[in-house]
């Protein structure tokens, strides 16, 4: 899967900056923050949302149809391309009369096959822009699977969009970032630009730069910020939208790096780090080699011992001791307990294979097998 580059949008330089308010409110509304927006002379595409997928009835849903006229008067007076979220095929309809640039599918919408199949339909014949958000749990298969299907029909300027994924209780983040599957994403297609959505993300408007700028460390194509006038009177995300003087600040801010560099010192001083990388992760992968072959061992001992093969208090003990000795190394705690808790998992799997594997041959031997008595 090959999708067109960036450069095929027609919206400038890399990265990408997309603001805009969380909602089309007004004429006036969306006319203000499209001026001072226009006036930092860094934004490249406008975006408003204009119908709105709320999670409880009773709040507020959009304007509709109607602020799409709005948005070509946008476009018209400041010369920004306009986005906007298509949710179903009526909305792709009335945003493609109205001449819109680019449309986005949310992450309620990519969390729906049926949806997203629709959509496509409505879409089939032309080559609109499309970016789209991740979907709300971090299923890879999910965000693939809505671009793939835009792409077989015949979409080929997409973009993908990391806004984070819904968190499990409470959270610092709205959405958690699990910058990881934006990575692996990438990897599945390496042309596809992807964004970062840090307002979703964070849900807090203070917190908005340092994802922002993390975002552009780990070279993502561009950014979608929340943009409003006022946003404590906003009717919708009023927590996590920049005001307009936040938002310049923000651009001010920001260090826009290369993604690679020419110089010859830094060539060779980081292949010798990536030297270093690769020998310790071929050392890494030969001792988890070696320890699961010790796991084996444990396995068939434990079979011929007749005992089981987890035992908790053994268990607890790994752990707490592998913790402490993590943390004198300035290791982070609950990094190391998932590599831990990975590495135990397999250990067992492999010891509980062992012992299946003797018993089977236990009572194909016609063995008189007590140790499962
Ligand atoms: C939005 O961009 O306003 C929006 C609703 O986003 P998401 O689909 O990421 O929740
Ligand atoms: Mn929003």
């Amino acid at each position: 899967m090959e999708v067109k580059s960036l450069a095929s949008w027609g919206m400038g330089d890399l990265p990408i900056i997309i603001a805009g308010p969380c909602s089309a409110e007004s004429e006036r509304q969306v006319m203000d923050i499209a001026r001072a927006l226009k006036a930092t002379g860094r934004v490249n595409l406008f975006r408003s949302g204009i119908w709105k997928p709320r999670s409880r009835p009773g709040t507020f849903i959009g304007e509709g149809e109607k602020a799409l006229a709005w948005l070509k008067r946008v476009k018209e007076e400041t010369g920004l391309p306009v986005a906007v979220e298509v949710a179903s095929p009526a909305h792709v309809e009335a945003a493609l009369n109205y001449d819109i640039d680019v449309l986005w599918l949310g992450a309620r919408t990519v969390s729906n096959p049926f949806s997203v199949d629709e959509i496509v339909r409505s879409l089939a014949g032309t080559d609109i822009p499309v970016m789209v958000k991740n979907p709300l749990s971090p299923d890879i298969e999910l965000w693939l699977g809505a671009i793939e299907r835009l792409y077989s029909a015949g979409l080929n300027r997409l973009a993908g969009i990391l806004r984070g994924f819904t968190p499990y209780g409470k959270s610092r983040y709205r959405n958690i970032p699990k910058w990881e599957l934006a990575i692996e994403l990438r990897r599945r297609i390496p042309s596809l630009p992807v964004f970062c959505d840090p307002s979703h993300m964070t849900g807090k408007s203070s917190l908005v730069p340092l994802e922002a700028q993390r975002a552009l460390d780990m070279n993502m194509s561009g950014l979608m910020i929340e943009v409003h006038c006022d946003p404590s009177s906003a009717l919708s995300d009023k927590e996590q939208q920049l005001n307009p003087h936040e938002f310049s600040e923000l651009l001010k801010s920001l260090v826009f790096r290369k993604s690679s560099s020419d110089d010859t010192g830094y060539l060779s001083h980081i292949e010798e780090l990536r030297d270093q990388i690769d020998s310790i992760d071929y050392q890494i992968i030969d001792l988890i080699s070696q320890r699961m072959k010790v796991s084996e061992k444990i396995g068939e001992y434990k079979w011929l011992s007749n005992v089981s093969v987890f035992q908790l208090e053994r268990w607890i003990k790994i752990l707490n001791t592998r913790l402490d000795r993590a943390e004198e190394e300035d290791l982070d705690r609950s990094f190391m307990e998932s590599v831990l808790q990975t590495i135990h998992e397999e250990s067992i799997r492999r010891q509980a294979e062992v012992m299946d594997e003797l018993r089977t041959r236990g009572s194909l031997n016609g063995m008189d097998d007590s140790h499962d008595k």
